[in-house]
């Protein structure tokens, strides 16, 4: 069984390699590749999958599973084998569902998708992208359906992004923050907004970035292990455990816009950074779910980087980078710029309060076409009347309405959104359980230092990839299931003393 064993990891190593080219090429297509290379870039990158896709699903990876899984149940159900077998099995038959001319055809269109949105989006031309995201609608059906006996037809596509949940779990969290957090951005939105004009002043590229290197390297950012380029729309890719890339856009007159993404991104990486590096090239050397991925990015980007702590210690800094932009700005109108509350058009920019209102949008949505009872021709405007429905404004276009995200042109329209407000919920439900445990690490922010605040996240989290389920990482991680309580909590006490609510 230990040859049988080494032979499957073996196996395992090679599609992984396989998959890892093909997100270098992907990382390329978003950050250097000239126009020109975008067709035979999509033909590229399905090639790479679909040949990922069949050595995976190779009659020989499924014998071999099936002899394993019992094995797996002798050995201690907490070891890093019994585990690997039992994530690669149900792997395994997830992938054999799906045929491999359907995976190539499904790439081939998403990397037309993506080239199409990136010239549809600034010229405001949601006619282009129609008849594409017609075909991707149809496609993440055809998706769901070859797994047949779900309860919606999104449940399948939300358990390939967030193991565990479905359309029903999901609409009832969702039920449940909502009410809580609606009076919350009454309670604001009813007071003046914030003055954040000293954010909107000329901050130079180069010194934005050098700024955000700074705070991640602090942060534990491996840059022996890593990299930043800049991109359309900033992401997170990984090659191995010693390759985890992050990227980045700036604006020169938002100072927001680097700062924050960097930090977001950061945060992803660090988790893919501090797997353990005994599950390299296998199924467990990666993020758990969508959800805890985004928990990562949120605790650095929101509980971290927009906290009074954090720029108690880096403000004056920031100023000393830009003593004309910042010099004679006081640290208070900074920190209540930063976390300015308002009614905004774009997801990636909107604040910690509102922003969830965004995502529930989007995944009710992505529920109604799926279901078809709503038709993409009639998307922009069903986005603008939910729009004023939940934030009481309408986008002025298309640009800034259901252009403005790469996901349903890139991905499929199904389990791409649920997982950032799935991310702010356990952000702060993991961030309350390291303070719980180290209740220095607020002090050590407000000095710069983030080494036992990293250091508990590694150990509780980072370190398992993909070892336990999410329900099971939770509970180990925090002592408690998947729940509101932390995240309300934090809002209120926050947002509380910032507008005296
Ligand atoms: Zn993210």
């Amino acid at each position: 069984m230990e040859k049988k064993l080494q032979a499957l990891k073996h196996h395992l190593v090679e599609i992984n390699d396989l998959r890892s080219a093909a997100a270098l090429l992907h990382w390329d297509q978003s950050t250097y590749m000239p126009p020109g290379g975008a067709a035979a870039r999509g033909r590229q990158i399905a090639t790479l999958s679909r040949l990922a896709h069949e050595k995976f699903i190779d009659p020989a990876v499924g014998t071999l599973l099936e002899e394993l899984m019992p094995y797996a149940e002798q050995l201690p159900p907490d070891s890093d084998d019994a585990r690997l077998i039992q994530v690669t099995f149900k792997d395994y038959e997830r992938a054999v569902r799906v045929p491999p001319d359907f995976t190539a055809e499904l790439s081939n269109h998403q990397a037309a998708g993506y080239e199409a949105w990136i010239a549809a989006r600034p010229a405001n031309n949601f006619a282009a992208v129609r008849p594409l995201l017609e075909k991707t609608v149809e496609l993440s059906r055809q998706l769901a359906d070859f797994f047949p006996g779900y309860e919606h037809i999104a449940d399948p596509l939300i358990d390939f992004a967030d193991p565990g949940m479905t359309a029903a779990t999901i609409s009832a969290l969702f039920a449940e923050l909502r009410q809580e957090l609606v009076p919350i951005v009454k309670a604001i939105t009813e007071q003046p907004v914030a003055d954040d004009s000293c954010l909107r002043k000329h901050y130079p590229e180069d010194k934005q970035l050098a700024f955000g290197v700074q705070v991640i390297k602090r942060f534990g950012y491996d840059f022996e292990r890593g990299r930043q380029d800049k991109t359309h729309h900033p992401f997170m890719t990984k090659f191995s455990l010693g390759d985890v890339r992050i990227t980045t856009r700036v604006k020169e007159h938002d100072l927001s816009e680097a700062l924050f993404s960097t930090m977001h991104e950061s945060g992803h990486a660090l988790y893919e950074q501090g797997i353990c590096q005994d599950y390299e090239g296998t199924p467990l050397a990666s993020g758990v779910s969508a959800g805890v991925h985004e928990s990562q990015s949120r605790l650095w980007e929101n509980l971290v980087g927009r906290s009074w702590g954090f720029w108690n210690y880096f403000y004056p800094k920031l100023q000393d980078v830009f003593p004309e932009q910042l010099g004679s700005v006081p640290l208070e109108t900074f920190y209540r710029a930063i976390n300015k509350v308002e009614r905004s058009l774009i997801r990636t920019d909107a604040d910690e309060v509102t922003y969830n209102l965004h995502v529930m949008m989007r995944f009710d949505l992505e529920l109604a076409l799926l279901e078809g009872k709503l038709e993409v021709r009639d998307l922009p405007e069903a986005w603008r009347e939910r729009f004023k429905a939940d934030l009481g404004i309408v986008p002025p276009d298309d640009r800034d309405g259901v252009l403005q995200d790469v996901h349903w042109f890139a991905d499929v329209v199904g389990g791409v959104f649920q997982g950032y407000t799935i991310g702010n919920i356990l952000s702060a439900q993991f961030f309350d359980a390291a303070l719980r445990a180290h209740p220095s690490i607020r002090d050590e922010i407000s000095m710069g230092e983030f080494g036992t605040l990293h250091g508990w996240l590694k150990k509780n989290v980072y370190h398992h990839g993909r070892k336990y389920s999410v329900p099971e990482l939770i509970e180990r991680a925090t002592g408690s299931k998947l729940t509101i309580e932390p995240y309300i909590r934090y809002l209120r006490t926050k947002y509380g003393e910032l507008y005296a609510l």
